[in-house]
């Protein structure tokens, strides 16, 4: 007798999508198949629905302490928020200031990520590269960590790594299987820029986004993958936006540079026009939002193999936070100073959503690529395949059904994160997951969740070295 079958779904893959039932047994995916009914101890029947494998967010910031603020959610929280997503495993930044040891650091955010109901990981941090620090990099490998994050801007809020850091960290992860990860900003040019807006007492939102052009993305992409190349490690940018780092990306990739690069829903789907309203300060974030056209470049890139990865970089403040430090005009509009405005965006909930109705049901990618994108590829680059990322027998049983015929119009109402704003409010979605299934429980069934705080497990991570050796992850 199996614990769960999931009856007449069609099962995605990567490289395929098959007709057929889901066995469950405990907390694994026990077999793929033609069940009957009898065999069960719970029957889902998914006719006519998706079924993938649980979303994996590994680019979010939840309770995380920068620009004197928090965000809105706990790690609970966040968890019940994701659920409705579709994910079913989520990893942290360690919260790192100089002088900390990032091993140390990095299990307190495991501890602190104890109370989640789904699973989680952590990525270890880095500051700076002393001999302790970089020392670090090989006891987080053995513990299971191996990914390392590292700012190449915010030299100001105290979290930029500097060039010798990068070096330093991209060595001691190669002789380890580890995985660098590097938020690209010129900090040189943005904060030039910065300077310049505040001599001129311009601080709007919409110069927010003119402090850090395309090219202040760029230029610090180039310039880590030159490091890389250098180096001879493997390297993951997170969250590009824009057509000019691709095509460095693609130069990478042409001398065969296991270069992995991510990009967000959101700078597929929300553009720097945000900024011109009264309210575009809760549309900070960085790198900020672009133009329809650098999305664009984005759907090529996801198309052609440039881009292997989405994240939503979620960051989920409410509108107290997103304002703490701003002042109000006589008229009661807000005094526009975007350096005092905390940087992030919610997204969490509605990537699985976003990626299905602006890429499926548009025409643009097939499901399976979504499958890559939101899972399969999270798993394997991220050294938690084939535990996660497949509908396979052995893997676990996590699981999100989808029904690519719902139609829903975003809004906060809709969503469960704990902000009173949602900035696709109204923005029409074709395909959403309608239900969520982690380590074979039902955790989100008819919008409702019922899933269980502290039922997430540590899932201790290693990367499979060829993906480290050479480009891609067949
Ligand atoms: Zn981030």
């Amino acid at each position: 007798m199996y614990d769960l079958i999931i009856k007449n779904g069609y099962v995605v893959s990567p490289s395929s999508t098959v007709k057929c039932d889901i066995a469950v047994s405990g907390k694994k995916i026990a077999g793929l198949g033609t069940y009957s009914g009898s065999e069960g101890k719970r029957v889902i029947d998914a006719e006519g629905k998706y079924i993938l494998p649980g979303v994996i967010e590994a680019h979010m910031h939840c309770q995380a302490p920068f620009q004197g603020c928090l965000g809105a959610n706990s790690f609970y929280e966040q968890s019940v928020s994701a659920a409705h997503g579709g994910v079913t495993m989520f990893m942290d930044f360690a919260n790192m200031g100089k002088g900390d040891s990032p091993y140390t650091q990095a299990l307190a955010r495991a501890e602190e990520m104890e109370e989640s109901a789904i699973d989680y990981s952590v990525h270890g941090k880095f500051v700076e590269s002393t001999p302790e620090a970089i020392a670090d990099i090989e006891k987080m490998a053995e513990y299971g960590i191996p990914t390392f994050k590292m700012f190449m801007t915010y030299k100001k809020e105290g979290v930029m790594s500097d060039d010798e850091t990068m070096l330093k960290v991209f060595e001691k992860a190669k002789s380890v299987n580890g995985l660098p990860m590097v938020h690209c900003e010129s900090n040189a040019i943005a904060e030039t820029n910065i300077e310049k807006c505040m001599e001129e007492n311009d601080l709007s939102w919409v110069n927010f986004a003119k402090c850090k052009p395309v090219l202040c993305e760029a230029e610090a992409f180039a310039r880590a993958v030159y490091f890389q190349e250098y180096v001879g490690n493997a390297l993951l940018v997170v969250h590009t936006t824009n057509g000019e780092a691709l095509n460095t990306a693609r130069r990478a990739h042409g001398k065969g540079l296991p270069l992995y690069v991510e990009t967000g829903p959101h700078y597929l789907t929300l553009f720097d026009d945000l900024y011109k309203g009264e309210n575009g300060h809760l549309a900070i974030c960085s790198p900020p939002l672009r133009t329809p056209k650098e999305a664009e470049e984005l759907w090529e890139g996801l198309k052609d193999g440039t881009i292997l990865l989405t994240g939503s970089d979620d960051c989920t403040f409410d509108v107290d936070e997103k304002s703490l430090f701003l002042e109000k005009n006589p008229d009661g509009t807000w005094k526009q100073d975007f350096t005092k405005v905390v940087n992030g965006m919610s997204g969490i909930e509605i990537r699985l959503p976003l990626m299905l109705s602006e890429g499926v049901s548009k025409g643009r990618i097939s499901i399976n690529k979504v499958c890559e994108l939101t899972s399969t590829n999270i798993a394997k680059i991220y050294g938690c395949y084939p535990q996660k990322g497949v509908i396979a027998p052995g893997s676990d049983a996590d699981i999100v059904i989808v029904d690519m015929d719902k139609e829903v119009t975003l809004s906060k109402e809709v969503l469960h994160n704990n902000i009173s704003y949602c900035l696709h409010d109204g923005f029409q979605v074709k395909g959403y997951p309608v239900m969520t299934i982690a380590k074979g429980d039902v955790i989100v069934e008819d919008g409702e969740f019922k899933g269980e705080k502290g039922k997430g497990e540590f899932i201790k991570r290693k990367i499979n070295p060829d993906y480290l050796e050479r480009y891609g992850l067949n």
